[in-house]
């Protein structure tokens, strides 16, 4: 990632910030957009074979988009925020980490009496009101027209706020990298936060993400939500299977369908750290008081990271 400090810089940073506020993100943050301009995503998990290829894809479509830290890190502060350091591991693909931002997860249940594994792509879900999106203090976080939600590594702190209200935990830091460095230099501290960015350049350019056009069996179809939702209705009224997505946090555009309860996935698959879980989730931009907080905090925050960018351009 270019770590070049312009004015332009700055005014997108301030842009950002002052839009977290002032352009009504967090005062209507308890309202769900209007979603007749959103893209949604079906996974079809029947159809999935776990070849990765789609994982594969995403890798290579996103090169550039990973971070390059300046190592040895400086002196972490606070002393308490732990160094997560990726940049030794770039090669995992079986968890998130800010190298991967997709992979394939398994889960072994028994279907009519047959022991059967699934296989599940797994990245961020794009909800329709994202929490990482309207919470984030520096408006390094944003969602577009479409619905698809994306973290600006030229302003993002890393101070992972977008990860604590994520129901599934999906944005995963790297340290050493990003704005942190620029506005205190003998410091290490956050970092930058990495997730799925539904490959806005492709949909931007007419194109479809790098994971669907890669897969062999067809098993992401992408389209607006409304027909996305029938779709994957029409598909679990056929198969008697359930669908995953839909209310999920308020709804999300990425929905799941399959042909057993989620519940069962969910309890046999590996969850935990970079691996999320497939449980009901509760809307948590319904919560008053996560709101209450961050209309305090954002605009202060956001006009500080963008000072900081400034300062640097004239430094220079
Ligand atoms: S799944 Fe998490 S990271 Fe993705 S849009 Fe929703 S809150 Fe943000
Ligand atoms: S949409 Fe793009 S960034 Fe997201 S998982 Fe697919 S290939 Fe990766
Ligand atoms: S490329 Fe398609 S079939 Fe292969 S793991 Fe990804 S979603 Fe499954």
């Amino acid at each position: 990632m270019s770590r070049s400090i312009t004015r332009r810089a700055f005014l997108k940073g301030s842009a950002a910030a002052a839009g977290t506020l002032a352009s009504g993100n967090i005062a209507n943050a308890a309202v769900a957009p209007h979603t007749g301009s959103h893209l949604a995503t079906l996974i079809d998990i029947r159809k999935c074979i776990g070849c990765e290829a789609c994982v594969e894809a995403c890798r290579d479509a996103n090169t550039n988009k990973f971070p390059d830290p300046k190592k040895p890190f400086p002196e972490m502060v606070p002393s308490r925020v732990p160094v997560e350091d990726w940049s030794d591991k770039k090669e995992i693909r079986h968890r998130l980490t800010p190298y991967n931002w997709l992979f394939i997860q398994h889960a072994v249940v028994e279907v009519n009496g047959e022991e059967t594994e699934f296989t599940l792509p797994r990245r961020c879900m794009h909800c329709v009101n994202p929490p990482c999106v309207k919470l984030c203090p520096w408006g390094a976080a944003r969602q577009e027209r479409n619905g698809l939600s994306r973290i600006d590594a030229e302003i993002c702190l890393g101070g992972s706020k977008c990860k604590k209200v994520c129901p599934w935990d999906i944005p995963q830091r790297q340290t050493g990298t990003g704005l942190y460095l620029d506005l205190l230099p003998s410091f290490a501290g956050n970092g930058v936060m990495y997730k799925c960015d539904r490959c806005h350049e492709r949909l931007r350019d007419g194109g479809v993400p790098a994971c669907i056009e890669a897969c062999p069996e067809g098993v992401q179809t992408i389209g607006p939500r409304n027909e996305i939702i029938e779709k994957a209705h029409a598909i679990a009224d056929e198969i008697n299977g359930y669908v995953y997505g839909e209310n999920e946090n308020g709804g999300t555009n990425t929905l799941y369908v399959s042909p057993v309860p989620f519940e069962t996935l969910n309890a046999a698959m590996e969850k935990g750290k970079g691996k999320p879980h497939l449980e009901s989730v509760k809307d948590r931009m319904a919560d008053a008081n996560h709101l209450a907080a961050a209309m305090l905090i954002a605009p202060i925050a956001g006009i500080a990271a963008a000072a900081g960018k400034f300062y640097k351009s004239v430094k220079r």
